[in-house]
């Protein structure tokens, strides 16, 4: 599969390229040069495929020939070791819990993904890559842990101090290895600013510097598979699907549209977000204007700038018709997100984190609208990576996970930087 650079089509490479490049050289994110469709027999005989089977049928096509079958399959096998539960909440409301991974979020599965492909690509050069990530929570973690001890690779993190989670910064400054995390004096934005900037700089193309944010492919993609094991368990209602995405940098959402367009049958794309709310008011004022992020209790979603959406657009370039119908977004605020926590908790016994209760929200409002519908929303993370907010919402206790147990004992390690000067001089190390 070639892809093609979203500021100009003519500009072609192959998957290993957009890979390590992340960023194409002219600003632009990669696309695919056609999306694949599967067969209607893949479809119809989708309940009797494994996890693995699934996600080698999505997602060959979009490798081709560049990494072999059999080792595919095995970066696969060990990106999805773990389980991706469809909970049935309501009688027309599901949520598919996305954090049963190694860190607790969904990002496990592209970072996983991504690292390995990276690795492949890398296993017989002797000079790295330096993959450079800016996180608003929970990538660091998830990249930090996906790609820790892989050959060929170092992996520098900048995050916002002060602006993620206790456990969520454990995650990402304590594994050390192959692993530097920067403390950065400023929000999320300024994180994506300096990592943009960086991959632009002439200075340091001699670093092989490469995204694993949802901007990088190799991250993104793998996202698609949620939709399709959601899917595999829906297919036998036989009623319209609706999906709501908490939504951030909108690499999750854009995913499963690209999923769609692929001919999987799920109608309508709910992208719901907190009090940062761009989508939401460009769909309402038909003008796209990014602000600054704002802080909010999902913090894991504060971006002001979604650099994905500009993938949803291209899949829709012509046709603002079928845009309308299948998606729409939506945004509350923390207060709604924390009196719906409760109300889910306390009707169905569920504990739902402030991402998830957003998710649940939009998927609400759709379902008012299309009540012949079932849907699901995405659990993007483990409700002990928000325990600051879960407990006392909740008034419960939350028992400790292993995998967080063991980060909760390790000492922080990582360099406060303030601006890109600072970024630049540490990579030029
Ligand atoms: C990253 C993240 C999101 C947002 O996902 P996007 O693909 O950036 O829209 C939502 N919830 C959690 C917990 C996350 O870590």
């Amino acid at each position: 599969m070639q892809y093609y650079s979203l500021n100009n089509k003519e500009h072609l490479v192959s998957f290993q390229e957009a890979v390590t490049n992340g960023l194409a050289p002219d600003k632009g994110l990669y696309f695919p040069k056609e999306i694949p469709k599967l067969e209607a027999s893949f479809f119809d005989s989708i309940e009797s495929l494994s996890h693995e089977e699934i996600a080698f049928e999505v997602i060959q096509p979009y490798i081709g020939n560049e990494i072999p079958e059999k080792e595919l399959k095995k970066i696969i096998s060990e990106t999805l070791s773990f389980k991706f539960p469809l909970v049935q909440i309501e009688n027309n409301v599901f949520s598919l819990e996305l954090f049963h991974g190694p860190t607790m979020a969904f990002k496990d599965v592209g970072a996983r993904f991504m690292s390995r492909c990276l690795g492949y690509f890398n296993k017989d050069k002797d000079t790295n890559n330096t993959v450079l990530v800016a996180t608003s929570g929970d990538t660091g973690g998830a990249v930090a842990s996906g790609f820790l001890g892989v050959k060929g690779v170092d992996v520098v993190i900048l995050y916002p101090s002060k602006k993620v989670s206790d456990i969520q910064e454990r995650q990402l400054t304590t594994l050390g290895q192959n692993i530097t995390a920067l403390e950065v004096d400023g929000v999320f934005d300024d994180c994506q600013d300096m990592v943009k900037k960086a991959f632009l700089d002439p200075d340091l193309k001699h670093k092989k510097l490469t995204s694993a944010n949802s901007i990088n492919i190799a991250r993104w993609l793998p996202q698609m598979f949620y939709f399709f094991f959601a899917y595999k368990e829906l297919k036998k209602y036989n009623k319209p699907i609706i999906t709501s995405c908490p939504s951030g940098n909108f690499g999750n959402i854009c995913a499963g549209i690209l999923a769609k367009k692929m001919g999987l049958p799920i109608h309508h794309f709910v992208a719901t977000t907190n009090a940062n709310d761009t989508v939401p008011r460009f769909l309402r004022d038909g003008v796209y204007q990014p602000k600054p992020s704002i802080a909010t209790i999902s913090n894991a979603m504060d971006v002001g700038n979604p650099s994905n959406f500009v993938r949803i657009q291209e899949m829709y370039t012509n046709d603002l018709k079928a845009f309308e119908k299948d998606f729409s977004s939506y945004s509350y605020s923390d207060e709604a997100t924390k009196e719906i926590m409760q109300s889910i908790y306390s009707n169905s016994h569920y504990i739902a984190e402030p991402h998830g209760a957003v998710g649940y929200l939009g998927l609400q409002r759709a379902l008012a609208l299309q009540p012949e519908s079932i849907g699901f929303f995405l659990e993007t993370a483990h409700p002990i990576k928000f325990l600051d907010i879960v407990e006392p919402t909740l008034s419960v206790t939350l028992k400790i996970p292993k995998q967080i147990q063991t980060v909760l004992n390790k000492h922080k390690k990582s360099i406060p930087i303030k601006e890109y000067a600072a970024l630049k001089e540490y990579l030029s190390k």
